[in-house]
């Protein structure tokens, strides 16, 4: 068989238009082979982009030059920064998006791509040599075609099954079949399958909500892109394309509570009909009622679909729950009494491959030119899945060049980083979801400075064109050019930048003392005043960076109780009361447990003597 490709990206959702992206605009012939066209760029769940850490993740996947941040700038209909009240570090930009016009946008940006094919089909087999290397795909209709890599991108389709109650239907998400062919073959090639879930809330029509019930959540003021390209133009040039749209958040309540209580045999979770793990994060409803069975009620997020369509998203009740239980359990939320579901919640189930399996390229270790990105690794998410769309596009690309070089994110350069090296070293037992907290150096990642992290990677990969590079580095200057005027500059007897440490300074406050503050670009004078004002915190999470290097020596009593350990994580204290590690090297090893925990085990500690 003749090669036709270089590389066959198989999927078309976040992960396989990222990669499919990647590696067309690196030059490798490209073909995505996908079940249906149509639905590339779908998201399809929450339809949102971004929020606490995964903000973060498509602010460094743009400045690699990725089109996930692009393609939310152009169709989000709600920017909000979260977490604003907390330190910049943990700020998290999240855009509610036109979910139909956001695929169609990922359909536009792929459209651009030279070297790109996008074809219509399931992949049923990949084809290798007796050196154990990729030659190709078998479609289910027969077709054969050659190709020298492969990425793997099949999200929740494998041998996928959705239930709502007691009902099971075949397919990978609502209105879709599932991929049956490709599980089989991968197991036949020598990789270790496991099975995980996932579910979603029901939609609902908006004409039927009474909205006055609700508490009205607007969008912020000035809106900040995801895309540096956008933030490269002055502030007051770069305004969200399309109209800005409200949420609305309610509450459930007791009543609600004791029928999805009543109602448990009935759902697949606890039924015994679904035996697979589903995010601990993002629980079902009956998840909730169950394991916090103390809280009277729990939030339900509104949120629009999109501007075209009266589907309204129900955020924080997904549920498998049958459709009779749904239809009582909305209609009791205040506000819904006459809601109109348009689609019901549902859980679906899906074949991964356990990522201890593949390398920090993303490649498979038994087979080479085999790459797997997006929720087939274990992941959760639109976010984690581009992310890893992007790292394995370009590491596919590189395979092909005799000089190939990894490319691979350290943990102190990027969440994706942090992402990557998590999924090789601890297999997820759940559907693995970015935070904050798993990155121990969360200083250093904010969404503010991806650019400065991560376009001169972004550069040397070959993915920030000449164009895009200028911006940078006049960007660059500016920021150079703010911290020298700071230093050079005195403010009440100090320096502006000793001045603007001050716990009780900003930079409005600066710009009203000192009239050339009031030229720095709103986005640059944000950065410059974080860097300013994090130095010292900075410096010092360094040193305990290092320290922490020296831990595998540090023995940890019987006698402790993780549950006293101020700001350990719920897992992390499970994890660690059952394993009792002897040292901190040993607990650090440990899956799950993040070198966060270790830190905060370690201060535990420190007091204690
Ligand atoms: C019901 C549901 C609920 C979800 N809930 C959440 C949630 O609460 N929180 C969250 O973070 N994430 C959630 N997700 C997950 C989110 O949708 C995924 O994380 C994300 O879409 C994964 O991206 P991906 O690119 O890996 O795969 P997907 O977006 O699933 O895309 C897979 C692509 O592969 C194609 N494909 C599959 N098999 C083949 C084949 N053999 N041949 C050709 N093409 C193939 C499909 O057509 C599709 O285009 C949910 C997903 C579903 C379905």
């Amino acid at each position: 068989m003749r090669n036709k490709y270089d590389i066959i990206v198989i999927g078309g959702g976040h992960a396989g238009a990222e990669a499919a992206w990647a590696a067309s605009r690196l030059g490798a012939s490209t073909a995505l082979v996908t079940l249906d066209p149509t639905r590339i760029g779908q998201m399809s769940c929450n339809p949102a982009i971004g929020g606490l850490a995964k903000g973060q993740m498509v602010r460094e996947i743009d400045a690699l030059g990725g089109l996930m941040g692009i393609a939310t700038d152009n169709t989000g209909i709600q920017f909000r920064m979260l977490n604003r009240s907390k330190g910049p570090a943990v700020w998290g930009p999240r855009a509610q998006a036109d979910k139909y016009k956001y695929a169609v946008e990922v359909q536009r940006l792929l459209s651009t791509c030279p070297n790109l094919d996008i074809l219509n089909g399931e992949v049923s087999e990949i084809l290798t040599d007796d050196s154990k290397a990729v030659r190709g795909v078998t479609l289910a209709n027969g077709a054969r075609i050659g190709c020298r890599a492969i990425i793997v991108t099949t999200g929740t389709f494998l041998r996928a099954l959705m239930h709502t109650g007691e009902k099971k239907t075949e397919g990978g998400r609502v209105g879709e079949g599932a991929a049956r062919g490709l599980s089989g073959c991968l197991a036949k090639l020598g990789l270790e399958l496991g099975r995980l879930k996932t579910g979603t809330p029901p939609r609902i029509k908006k004409e039927s909500i009474d909205f006055s019930k609700f508490d009205e959540q607007l969008g912020d003021d000035e809106p900040a892109p995801f895309s540096h390209l956008n933030e490269y133009q002055p502030r007051k040039n770069w305004a969200p394309p399309l109209q800005q749209v409200s949420c609305w958040i309610g509450a459930t309540n007791q009543t609600i509570h004791d029928i999805i209580r009543a109602n448990l045999h009935r759902a697949p979770m606890y039924s015994g009909q679904i035996q697979s793990t589903g995010p601990r994060y993002c629980p079902s409803i009956e998840d909730k009622v169950v394991r916090f069975a103390d809280k009277p009620s729990h939030h339900i997020f509104l949120e629009p679909e999109g501007l075209d369509t009266n589907e309204i998203y129900c955020n924080g009740i997904s549920t498998s729950l049958p459709a009779d239980v749904q239809e009582q359990m909305i209609r009791l939320v205040p506000g819904l009494e006459r809601a109109e579901i348009l689609r019901y919640g549902y859980a679906v189930e899906y074949d991964m491959v356990w990522p201890t399996q593949i390398r920090s390229t993303l490649e498979t270790k038994a087979i080479r030119g085999l790459f797997l990105a997006g929720q087939i690794n274990g992941t959760s998410g639109y976010e984690e899945a581009a992310a890893q769309g992007l790292i394995a596009g370009v590491n596919a690309t590189r395979d092909l060049r005799e000089d190939s070089s990894d490319f691979v994110l350290g943990r102190d350069e990027a969440y994706m980083g942090v992402l990557v090296d998590d999924l090789v070293t601890k297999p997820p037992t759940e559907p693995y979801r970015m935070f904050t907290s798993r990155a121990e150096h969360r200083l250093h990642l904010r969404n503010d400075n991806a650019d400065e992290r991560l376009t001169p990677i972004g550069r040397e990969i070959g993915l920030v064109d000449d164009s895009r590079w200028a911006q940078f580095e006049n960007r660059r200057q500016q920021i150079e050019d703010g911290i020298a005027l700071l230093r050079a500059t005195r403010v009440e007897g100090v320096t502006a930048s000793d001045w603007l440490r001050r716990s009780e300074s900003d930079w409005t406050k600066l710009a009203e003392k000192l009239p050339e503050a009031r030229a720095v670009e709103p986005s640059i004078a944000r950065l410059i005043e974080v860097r300013v004002k994090y130095e010292g915190y900075i410096a010092r999470q360094d040193r305990q960076i290092e320290k922490f290097a020296k831990m595998e020596s540090k023995l940890i009593p019987a006698s402790i109780d993780y549950a006293t350990v101020v700001g350990l994580r719920n897992e992390a204290k499970q994890k660690l009361s059952t394993f009792t590690p002897r040292s901190l090297g040993q607990a650090l090893r440990i899956s799950g447990i993040t070198p966060a925990d270790i830190t905060l085990i370690a201060i535990h500690l420190d007091k204690k003597r």
